[in-house]
């Protein structure tokens, strides 16, 4: 049985469409930072899964994720409604390319994310391994409204001269009202931060975007030069996308 039913421990909302959760930690889960796993709900005995990406880090007893709320969306429409003491399934085995082990070190990492894409990112930047791996870890976060930066100040309270956050709200009032792929493409980034242009020899990039975001700054990569990773070997770029777009 490769699920096991784990309990809910607390719940946070964030927006009307996002919160977090944590659950029990499955006895003998190992997974490496950056990874994702399946989870879900049984309903008259059927389990309804999908893929979550785990926020919390490998050397804590429970697993923390961060939700979207989707109001007709199979799964999230009933677990937005979860509570301390309920029940979540979790798969055994985690997966991913977001690990450490999926870019090769460098001077700067620049971490792209959009909505809840920040996930396997949150669990990165409380690994010391990153901070010995990279000068500079750039974490961009791009959401819609400024209710949608999840973990804000927990990420600001990370006391870390390596590691600089740029949340970016792009539609409503905020101080940085770009989207991060569009500061990252355009150099905008870099220069803002003080940073050298990005160059595929020294620095590397991880993206976990929605689709579109994923796909365009993959084709802006390869074309300036940057190797994802695959099956011919470690790149100085990898990719996951935050969700898949099910059409009807
Ligand atoms: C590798 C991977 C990792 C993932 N990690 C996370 C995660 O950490 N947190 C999370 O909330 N979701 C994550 N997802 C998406 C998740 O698997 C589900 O799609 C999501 O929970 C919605 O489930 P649903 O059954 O309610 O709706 P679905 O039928 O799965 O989705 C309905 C529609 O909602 C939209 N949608 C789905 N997920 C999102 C999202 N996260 N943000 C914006 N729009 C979305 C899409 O347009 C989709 O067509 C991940 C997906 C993949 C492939």
């Amino acid at each position: 049985m490769p699920y096991s039913e784990q309990i809910v421990q607390s719940v946070r909302p964030w927006s009307d469409k996002t919160f977090s959760f944590t659950l029990s930690r499955p006895r003998d889960f190992s997974f490496e930072n950056g990874e994702f796993v399946t989870i879900g709900l049984k309903r008259e005995g059927k389990l309804l899964a999908r893929a979550y990406s785990i926020v919390s880090t490998t050397d804590r007893d429970h697993l923390e994720f961060l939700s979207i709320h989707v109001p007709d969306g199979p799964l999230t429409s009933q677990l937005v409604h979860i509570r301390p003491g309920d029940s979540v399934w979790v798969n055994s085995k985690a997966t991913g390319s977001l690990t450490l082990n999926h870019v090769l070190p460098g001077r700067t990492l620049y971490m792209l994310a959009t909505g809840t894409g920040l996930a396997p990112f949150l669990s990165l930047i409380r690994d010391p391994e990153l901070y010995a791996r990279y000068e500079n870890v750039v974490l961009v976060h791009s959401v819609r409204t400024v209710a949608e930066l999840a973990y804000r100040t927990e990420i600001e309270a990370i006391d870390n001269a390596q590691l600089r956050y740029v949340p970016t709200v792009t539609r409503e009032p905020f101080p940085t009202p770009e989207r991060g792929g569009d500061l990252f493409r355009s150099g905008v980034l870099s220069q803002r931060l003080g940073l050298p242009a990005p160059d595929p020899a020294h620095d590397r990039v991880m993206i976990c975007g929605n689709p579109a975001m994923t796909r365009e700054l993959t084709h802006h990569l390869k074309e300036t030069g940057w190797t994802p990773t695959g099956h011919r070997g470690i790149g100085n770029f990898t990719t996951e996308v935050a969700f898949v777009v099910h059409h009807e």
